[in-house]
Formats: C-alpha cells, sequence, structure tokens
C-alpha cells in the first residue's frame, strides 16, 4: 500500500511556516513502515531535536482508480480516519534550504500513526471538525471546509500520476497549531467529538 500527503493545505498553517499557498497540491509519499497503529508509543528519533505533530484528516481509498476525474472522486473512498504527519522539523528545513526532498524528514519509522477510521455514508466531507489535544490541552483544530484542495481534487490530482489502490491512505495535510513533541507527552485526536486517535510519544 501507498501513503500520500499533502503539504499546505490551510492557508493559515502555509502562513506559519511562511510558505506560499500552492497553485495545485503540495505531494509527498511516507513508506509503509511510517504507518502507527492500534495505539503503539511513538518513539522520537535521535536524529532530530525538534519533531512536530502534524493532525490530518486521512482518506482511505476503497477501489482501484488512475485518472479519476474530480467530479467522481467521491466515489473511490468511504471511510475517513484522522492521523498524525509526524515531522523533525529541523531536518526539513535544512533539506528545503539545500533544495533537497523531504523524505528523511518526514517518511521515517513511526512517522505517520494512523487512528480509527469513519464511514462517510451520508456526511457532509466539506464540513468535517478535527482537532488535537496534547496532554489534555487543544492544540490543533482544524475543519475540511477550509482546505485549499478539497478531498476530491487531491484524489483526481494524485491519480492523475499514480495508479490509486484499494487501502492506500491520503493524508489531507494539516492545519495551523503545529508544535514539536517530548517524550511523555500524550496526542489525543478527535473528529467532532469523538476519540479516534491517541497514543503516548516516548
Ligand atoms: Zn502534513
Amino acid at each position: 500500500m501507498k501513503i500520500f500527503c499533502i503539504g499546505r493545505n490551510y492557508g493559515a498553517h502555509a502562513k506559519e511556516l511562511g510558505n506560499a499557498v500552492p497553485e495545485n497540491p503540495v505531494v509527498f509519499a511516507k513508506p509503509d513502515t511510517a504507518l502507527l497503529k492500534n495505539g503503539e508509543s511513538f518513539y522520537v528519533p535521535d536524529f532530530s531535536n525538534d519533531v512536530h505533530h502534524e493532525v490530518e484528516l486521512v482518506i482511505k481509498i476503497s477501489k482501484v482508480g488512475k485518472n479519476i476525474q474530480e467530479k467522481f472522486a467521491r466515489n473511490y473512498f468511504s471511510e475517513i480516519g484522522l492521523g498524525v504527519d509526524f515531522t523533525a522539523r529541523d531536518l526539513q528545513t535544512e533539506l528545503k534550504t539545500k533544495g533537497l526532498p523531504w523524505e528523511l524528514a518526514k517518511g521515517f519509522d513511526g512517522s505517520a500513526p494512523i487512528g480509527e477510521f469513519m464511514s462517510i455514508e451520508g456526511v457532509n466531507i466539506h464540513d468535517i471538525s478535527f482537532s488535537l489535544h496534547k496532554n489534555g490541552e487543544l492544540v490543533q483544530t482544524g475543519n475540511s471546509a477550509d482546505m485549499i484542495f478539497s478531498m476530491e481534487k487531491i484524489v483526481s490530482f494524485i491519480s492523475s500520476y499514480f495508479t490509486l489502490k484499494v487501502g492506500d491512505l491520503i493524508y489531507t495535510g494539516t492545519p495551523a497549531g503545529v508544535g514539536k513533541v517530548v517524550a511523555g507527552d500524550k496526542l489525543e485526536g478527535f473528529i467532532g467529538n469523538k476519540s479516534m486517535l491517541a497514543f503516548e510519544v516516548k
């Protein structure tokens, strides 16, 4: 399976990192070894002193597709989940400065915690609120209404380069409020009021 992520999909987050709002979705991928499931603990890697949480809505692909038109994209996913796109911000900044790819800063082991999924049958996917709490304190809130590129646009865009297969995941970008995690932190993510993801940082 493949894991795609979208960078800079919320204006306020693009701004907090000093990035311009992009014309097309910014796409990168993580290997499947990045996944962290079932509430397993996240271990801060020793190559970074500044690992940031980025809470994101995650699309799970339910049907094989290539060159999917935006108007039909909704037929290719039936569940949404919540995940964290962990980012070694210090390393990413160094790689960006050198014009190098982000994989080392974004795709390392455990960098993609994923929680439960929920059916989106009858759900307005353009109005899904979500949040992340760190040690019981609200640190990030977002709503899919504020996405620069809609879920349909993202699925369509990615499928024009990569065949999407059943089970592939797409992390759809983080809202503002990203911040550092340290050993001992407890993270819990919500869609609406429902807890979807919870784990500890070690
Ligand atoms: Zn992200």
